[in-house]
């Protein structure tokens, strides 16, 4: 990791020279979101100041400008997910526009009653409510992975699930609370063993490792913008052609249509068929700006220095008195969930601020893992690409303060 030189990243984001309270700031929330790089809120100023019009529509100099930026970030996303063909990558607004629109989809179009989709106990809501959306339409039944007390996803009981009403596997590639990296291509293994697809939410694996939509071999795969340093507000949902062709419209309106009559609607190619109303296209451009940049740095880089500060902070943090951690699977992401004696969480995350050190604290839109982990709530620092180990000692010397107040 010698030419990873976290200082230099650092000034790529100006947000990071900012005080709270007096104090550096020292931002472990990255779960939530990531802070962007000038590269991004540049090129998109860039993009409205001397590009914007809208996009597949005109015949003009500049909406064939803008299309053009558009449909490369199309190809970049592309390129990140090694994906076959930009067919197979659709804009959303993010992971749970994705996967609800998988969900919504797919179960028009292939699931009835008493049919079953899987999803584990550690999903985030939008994995799970998606789903009870369908289920309250269709009447499916929703069957659930169970997980290990370390956070582990129980393969066995897996793999016991299937029988003839199996119709979709759902599962997060990482769990935002637990930091769990799920084994994803042995789960599409079992699954496909049974004809049955699989839609793996990268919400949380995007951001920090390299991921190969083809070798992972998955049929859906989604992930937000916002957490992988690009603008709010985009996402992606990849799919197999082969699904994507098979599945309805989502939603109706302009671009996802070829010809409309009151008669007779035919609908448009992939990926447009999809993709209703004019996109979000400046910030389609900065999220491809978002990908180049963790790209020139390289995923693999980025894993192990956030790896690296992983480690330091498990080790670090084992020190603390009576400090337990929600979450000890053998493979663990940049995510730490914790929780410090019978100090509430919420007291824990709002005197961590006044520190300047801003964690996040709840149910993390996972109470159903709550529920399974016997808790309501925890503190969760999660970690990104420019953070250092002096914030991983500040988050320690913090806990530790608030620790000692209670
Ligand atoms: N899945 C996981 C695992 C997440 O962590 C999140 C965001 N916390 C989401 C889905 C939803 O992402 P978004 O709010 O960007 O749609």
């Amino acid at each position: 990791m010698t030419n990873y030189d976290v200082d230099l990243i650092r000034r790529d984001f100006p947000i990071l020279e900012r005080q709270v309270y007096g104090r550096p700031l020292v931002y472990l929330d990255n779960g939530a979101t990531t802070q962007k790089p000038r590269q991004v809120v540049e090129a998109m100023t860039e993009e409205y100041y001397n590009v914007n019009a809208n996009v597949h529509r005109g015949v003009h100099f500049l909406s064939q400008q803008a299309t053009e930026l558009h449909e490369a970030a199309r190809e970049t996303v592309r390129r990140f997910l090694n994906a076959r063909s930009t067919s197979e990558i659709i804009f959303t607004r993010g992971t749970t526009e994705s996967i609800n629109l998988v969900a919504t989809t797919f179960g028009d179009a292939f699931l009835n009653e008493g049919d079953e989709v899987i999803v584990s106990e550690m999903e985030h809501h939008s994995n799970i409510v998606s789903w009870q959306l369908v289920q309250a339409r269709k009447g499916i039944r929703l069957r659930v992975i169970p997980i290990t007390d370390e956070g582990e996803l129980c393969l066995d009981e897996f793999e016991q699930m299937f029988n003839e009403h199996t119709r979709m596997v759902s599962v997060t590639h990482v769990s935002n609370v637990l930091g769990t990296v799920n084994p994803v291509k042995r789960i599409v293994e079992i699954a496909h063993a049974h004809d049955v697809p699989v839609l793996i939410d990268g919400a949380q694996s995007t951001p920090h490792f390299p991921v190969d939509v083809q070798a992972i071999d998955c049929d859906f795969f989604a992930f937000s913008g916002h957490k992988i340093y690009g603008p709010t507000g985009v996402g992606v949902l990849y799919g197999k052609e082969s699904w994507l062709d098979r599945l309805p419209p989502y939603m109706g309106g302009g671009e996802m249509i070829r010809n409309v009559s009151f008669e007779q609607t035919t609908f448009n190619d992939l990926p447009f068929k999809f993709e209703a109303g004019t996109p979000d296209y400046v910030a389609t451009t900065g999220l491809a700006r978002a990908l180049d940049y963790v790209s020139a740095l390289g995923m693999e880089c980025i894993h192990a220095h956030e790896q690296e500060l992983v480690r330091y902070a498990m080790e670090q943090m084992s020190a603390i008195p009576d400090l337990r951690f929600i979450g000890t699977p053998k493979e663990k992401d940049a995510v730490i969930s914790f929780l410090v004696g019978d100090i509430h969480p919420l007291d824990m995350g709002t005197l961590l601020d006044r520190l300047g050190i801003a964690v996040r604290t709840g149910h993390h839109c996972a109470e159903p893992l709550m529920h399974r982990m016997g808790i309501e709530s925890t503190v969760r620092a999660s970690f990104g690409l420019y953070n250092t180990k002096a914030e991983i000692d500040a988050l320690v010397a913090g806990i530790e303060r608030v620790s000692r107040m209670f």
